[in-house]
């Protein structure tokens, strides 16, 4: 299959690393130009060699909407056209009902979730000349619940319902929204959770028989396989849609 993404340019926020590098590494493979927004300096130059530079990295910590106007700026002064975007940094930062407090949540939701508002409007004018199409990473937590994460359930959530928003709103222009839910993806994020537990390996193993499909946690090139063709011409009458790249986990029965 051709994805026909040959010199197409795709912003990734957090895209130097785990599920965001995946997709940066992917989108390589298929000739298009990522733009990683991630401060992580060593994985994001390991991509750009890997894209004999036809790659650029941004290496800042996204949170505000002058950060975000500035990445669109900035990519379009280099490559001079936005294709897509992949709205993904974020990370679990535990921020509890009760184990919290207002203004830490309040705190969570801005960091998980604010961006990916900020970087949709500013690509807009982008997106509506070239029909672009925008992925946004969100989580089977915020259908499942986990417990003790409050605030990243917000955001993962509210990036739901905006896909959704957005859909709908840019019907019009023939942008498409979808988003993936992942569930259990090793990556740097999820080994250092791991870490967190006084037996990390007998706690990987028992989270990897819940996975129906395999007994195995989903890798960050199966997910990114999923963005990858969402954001091609092959997805072109798929919208809306909220996909789970998850061996399972979300709906058959863990008891399998
Ligand atoms: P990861 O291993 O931590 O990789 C994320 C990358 O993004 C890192 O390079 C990180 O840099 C960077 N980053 C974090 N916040 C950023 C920001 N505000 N601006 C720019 N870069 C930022 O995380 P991951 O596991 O790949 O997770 C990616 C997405 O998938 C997240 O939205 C997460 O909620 C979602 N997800 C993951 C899983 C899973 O099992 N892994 C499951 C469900 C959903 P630093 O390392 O310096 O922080």
């Amino acid at each position: 299959m051709n994805l026909n993404l040959n010199n197409k340019v795709f912003i990734i926020s957090g895209g130097a690393k785990g599920i965001g590098g995946a997709i940066s590494r992917g989108l390589v493979e298929e000739g298009a130009i990522p733009v990683m927004v991630d401060p992580s300096d060593k994985e994001a130059s390991e991509i750009i060699d890997l894209a004999k530079g036809k790659a650029l990295q941004i290496p800042i910590r996204l949170f505000s909407a002058e950060q975000a106007k500035e990445v669109i700026e900035l990519t379009l002064k280099t490559f001079g056209r936005i294709d897509g975007i992949v709205n993904n940094a974020g990370a679990n930062d535990g921020v509890g009902l009760e184990h919290g407090n207002p203004d830490a949540y309040a705190n969570s939701v801005a960091k998980n979730l604010f961006h990916y508002y900020y970087l949709a409007h500013y690509a807009l004018p982008q997106l509506k000349e070239h029909q672009g199409a925008i992925v946004n990473i969100s989580s089977k937590t915020a259908v499942t619940g986990q417990g003790s994460t409050s605030g990243y359930i917000s955001a993962k959530g509210a990036q739901l319902a905006l896909t959704r928003e957005w859909a709908v709103e840019l019907l019009p222009y023939q942008i498409r929204v979808n988003a993936i839910l992942p569930a259990e993806v090793y990556t740097p994020m999820y080994a250092s959770w791991i870490q967190s537990f006084p037996n990390p390996e007998e706690k990987l193993q028992e989270i990897s028989n819940r996975i129906p499909l395999g007994k195995r946690m989903t890798t960050p090139e199966e997910i990114a396989s999923m963005a990858i063709f969402l954001l091609s011409e092959k997805a072109s009458h798929i919208t809306g849609q909220h996909l789970y790249v998850d061996g399972g986990y979300t709906h058959l029965d863990r008891s399998l």
